[in-house]
């Protein structure tokens, strides 16, 4: 059991250093994680944004209480190369990746340097180990050779995404990747434990290329091969979920430690005591969160809301949203819709038309909001569904919650997730690479309504009671938390 006053306790002698990637997804559960080790043992923390992050995030958070609460962490930042202005998303998305894997090992040599000699006056010891996101396994693994430390790899992503990503160098010798558009249905049986799932339109998007050395695909690639070179491997899921595809993964990592689903962890570690308390984890780096749509919940009948959410990072043309809007509204269901301001791609001045338009069209029939509290709303009564982009969090948010799913993916790790969603787990249905309003239509029908609804809840059922129980004290992924403290600690 974690002693709950941690807070009280005498600082130790281990000092985890976090490197996450600046972006929402993976900001959370790396979130999340240090601030679950923080306060069930008595480790320092030093959590690295960069600086554009920290701008963004810190001002969101009660800084004083959050360092009352948790007096052995610590926030720092380092640059990401960029100019304040860029905007790091969308079209420039790769210039952040480029970017971070030019500067991030300088960045982060220095900060050790300063780290190790800070230590006497701050009574923390000198870094022990980097807790470091996957996609940033080059740097961090370069840095810490030369510290002589540890890296334990945080792979942000569900297993078997993961898994693929260490199967494209095979891929590509087999001939199977690129294959930009070519015969996307034809199934990709060289992927051992996934021989009869995955098919072309199910990897990951960068392998939608001409050419092999296209270099979003090289940046995955030898991001993957560098995890090769860390002491562990760290998963956002449980054993329950992913069992077989966690055995192959075993043959890289002797040490995996699953750990999800991390917000339900966190959950019942974090805040058992102090329910109300805000954690830094619970914010969004860049929107503030409208919290009447719960009232608007609150009012709405039992299971009877579909939530429509595309994550933080995907963005979706004027003509998309008007086929979503269709789809949803000739539906009949009412619908709960997040549209971040910088989801609609188009000129800046047509946004707000198109934002407009869509609010008063969906008047009676839905509600559109920039932002939600997500994990309540999934949490809450009135929802029925979730229309995803299948992202890695919203998927096992969902599945804690116990809420079936229409997959939209778009990017990433999105599209594994979805056909895992839809055809190993039976948890919900793919739309992948379709954008019609009467699909939609039909699928919304399908998850809300029809018989095919008390298929998909059955198992739904199931897997949502495995992952509450797999965090609670006893719990596979409780038990593998425990192991990593004991297995850190064991580091000095
Ligand atoms: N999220 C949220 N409010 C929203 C939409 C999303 O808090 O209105 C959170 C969501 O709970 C999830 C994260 O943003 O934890 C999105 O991560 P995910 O891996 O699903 O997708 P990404 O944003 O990385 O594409």
């Amino acid at each position: 059991k974690f002693d709950q006053n941690g807070a009280t306790r005498s600082s130790s002698n281990t000092h985890v250093v976090f490197l996450p990637f600046p972006l929402q997804g993976h900001m959370k559960p790396m979130l999340k994680l240090a601030e679950l080790l923080s306060h069930a043992s008595n480790f320092h923390v030093s959590f690295i944004n960069t600086e554009y992050v920290h701008q963004h995030l810190l001002p969101s958070i009660d800084i004083q209480a959050f360092y009352r609460r948790f007096p052995n962490f610590h926030f720092l930042s380092i640059s990401d190369g960029l100019p304040v202005y860029h905007p790091r998303s969308g079209k420039h998305a790769f210039e952040l990746l480029s970017s971070l894997r030019a500067v991030t090992k300088p960045e982060l040599c220095k900060l050790l340097v300063s780290l190790s000699r800070e230590t006497e006056e701050m009574r923390r010891q000198p870094p022990t180990c980097i807790i470091a996101d996957g996609i940033m396994s080059c740097s961090a693994i370069e840095a810490a050779e030369e510290f002589g430390i540890p890296v334990f790899t945080f792979r942000t992503y569900s297993a078997c995404c993961t898994w693929t990503c260490f199967n494209l160098l095979n891929l590509i010798e087999e001939g199977e990747v690129p294959f930009q558009g070519k015969d996307m249905d034809k199934l990709v049986t060289c992927i051992p434990g996934l021989e009869n799932v995955v098919r072309r339109r199910d990897l990951h998007s960068v392998c939608r290329v001409k050419r092999a050395d296209d270099p979003p695909l090289e940046f995955i690639i030898s991001q993957t091969s560098a995890m090769r070179l860390a002491s562990a491997l760290i998963l956002n899921t449980f054993d329950e979920l992913e069992r077989p595809i966690l055995s192959q993964l075993s043959s890289i990592f002797p040490k995996i430690y699953t750990i999800g689903p991390l917000h339900g962890l966190s959950n019942n570690i974090c805040i058992n005591d102090d329910p109300s308390f805000a954690l830094a984890s619970r914010k969004s780096i860049m929107w503030k969160e409208d919290r009447h749509c719960i009232t608007w919940l609150d009012s709405q009948p039992l299971e009877s809301v579909l939530f429509v959410s595309f994550g933080s990072v995907v963005s979706l043309t004027h003509d998309q949203m008007l086929e979503f809007w269709h789809g949803l509204v000739n539906s009949e269901k009412p619908f709960l819709w997040v549209i971040r301001p910088n989801s609609i791609t188009t000129e800046n001045d047509e946004r707000d038309d198109i934002l407009m338009d869509l609010e008063n069209r969906a008047k009676g029939k839905g509600l559109i909001v920039s932002w939600t509290p997500q994990e309540e709303i999934l949490a809450h009564p009135a929802i029925g569904g979730f229309l995803t982009h299948s992202g890695w969090n919203s998927t096992l948010e969902s599945i804690y919650e116990g809420v079936p799913m229409i997959c939209w993916p778009l990017i990433a790790d999105q599209q594994v997730n979805s056909r895992c969603v839809s055809d190993v787990w039976r948890i919900g249905f793919d739309m992948k690479d379709s954008c019609e309003r009467s699909i939609i239509e039909k699928m919304v029908r399908d998850l809300m309504e029809s018989t095919k609804r008390e298929e998909v809840m059955k198992t739904m059922d199931k897997f949502a009671k495995l992952a509450k129980e797999s965090v609670k004290e006893g719990g596979s992924s409780y038990c593998n938390f425990e192991k990593l403290i004991k297995d850190v600690r064991s580091l000095v």
